[in-house]
């Protein structure tokens, strides 16, 4: 017998593909697509507002199956991280951070990442493989049912718990480069947004890249959501040490792709996200040369204090020189923010993903060897 089709991840049209071949109509799919998103419903049985006889053909022919939680932990903070297994000893990292105003979660898109960013303890860890599209909005789904305590059952009074979204943004700044992986990640952000599923804007579901130029161009083609640049130096020289991918897109290039992706995108301005590194990339002649780069995009810098992993061999800026930089920036009318750390206690802030991750491009083996 052929596997079953894991229905978890299909977004609308494919559903109503698989409901066609099934021989049922486009809007069972939807229903089905309700009950599994916005219920969190894993078990066709308990749908109730489907016939028996076709309850019975879905459990038959397919499945609801999302990745396993292997560890679940809370930092001081609130901030909570799951650890989600992916099969053949991988596991990756999906980070919820509540706030007073919203509940953000954080998601992998694969298992390692081969960008190979000297900062970054993923990168540091090699690639294994791109994550399915069940993969990564199960992230959301079992998030969402974890924060909700259960699947809510939909029908009568629960019908309001039903609707409660506990994660009301979704970033793709877990493990990975989403962009590598668009052939699974699109299908996952079209779910987000759907209104049968969870229902966010497009600026409240953030894309972040390293900047690969023809797949900015791609997301925006496909389904432009707000988009977060890793940008991280203000000129080609250094960003061409910390982020190898600058040598293959340098900055020029890079930012005539966030220009065009202006055209479509759901906020009037790109995040970039700039990780401070003491000594490295924090001066005040770094924070001049960024405001010159941005002169022409409309922009918003979020600055991220470097977050330590274990032999990276850099240091995180003095808090007084974060503070210095984020103003000259604001100063010089950038609007900048800083990233408050979270969740570093279980080592859930950026950058400290790390998961379990088998590398099968013997990366983490040669970093190693470059960085003695
Ligand atoms: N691969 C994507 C998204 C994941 S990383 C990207 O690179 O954009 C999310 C953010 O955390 C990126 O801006 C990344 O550069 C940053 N980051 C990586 N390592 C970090 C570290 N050790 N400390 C702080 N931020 C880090
Ligand atoms: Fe990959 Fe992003 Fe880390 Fe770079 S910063 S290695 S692109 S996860």
């Amino acid at each position: 017998m052929p596997d079953k089709a894991n229905l978890l991840g299909f977004d609308a049209a494919g559903l109503e593909r698989f409901f066609a071949a099934l021989g049922e109509k486009p809007f069972r799919a939807r229903q089905v697509l309700r009950w599994i998103h916005r219920a969190g419903e894993d078990d066709f049985a308990a749908m109730s507002d489907l016939a028996k006889g076709l309850r019975e053909k879905l459990a038959a022919a397919a499945v609801v199956a999302a990745p396993r939680v292997v560890a679940d932990s809370v930092a001081a903070d609130g901030t909570r991280k799951f650890l989600v297994d992916v099969g053949n000893a991988n596991a990756v990292e999906a980070v919820f951070i509540p706030e007073d105003d919203r509940g953000t979660l954080c998601v992998s898109t694969q298992a390692g990442c081969a960008m190979e960013c000297r900062f970054c303890s993923t990168g540091r860890q090699g690639f294994n493989r791109n994550l399915t599209t069940a993969e990564i909005i199960g992230q959301l789904w079992l998030a969402t049912r974890a924060l909700r305590g259960g699947a809510a059952r939909l029908g009568g009074a629960a019908q309001g718990a039903a609707r409660e979204r506990p994660v009301s943004n979704v970033v793709l700044m877990g493990m990975g480069e989403p962009l590598l992986n668009l052939d699974n990640v699109v299908p996952a952000l079209r779910l987000m947004l759907d209104d049968n599923a969870y229902g966010l804007s497009r600026r409240r579901v953030t894309v972040s890249t390293s900047g690969i130029v023809p797949l900015i161009d791609r997301l925006r083609e496909e389904c432009p959501v707000a988009l977060a640049v890793s940008l991280h130096a203000p000129d080609d020289a250094l960003r061409d040490r910390l982020m190898p991918i600058n040598r293959k897109y340098p900055l020029a290039e890079l930012l005539a792709a966030c220009r065009r992706y202006l055209e479509r995108a759901p906020r009037d301005f790109i995040t970039f996200e700039y990780v401070m590194l003491a000594g490295v990339n924090d001066a005040p002649e770094h924070a001049d040369a960024l405001v010159r780069l941005l002169a022409d995009v409309p922009a918003k810098v979020n600055l991220i204090p470097f977050n330590p992993f274990p032999g990276s061999g850099f240091e995180r800026s003095p808090r007084e020189a974060i503070r210095a930089f984020n103003e000259r920036l604001n100063a010089a009318g950038l609007v900048t923010t800083t990233r408050k750390t979270r969740g570093d206690d279980i080592d859930a802030a950026c950058g400290q993903l790390a998961g379990r991750i088998q590398d099968r491009t013997r990366r983490a083996a040669r970093l190693a060897r470059v960085a003695t």
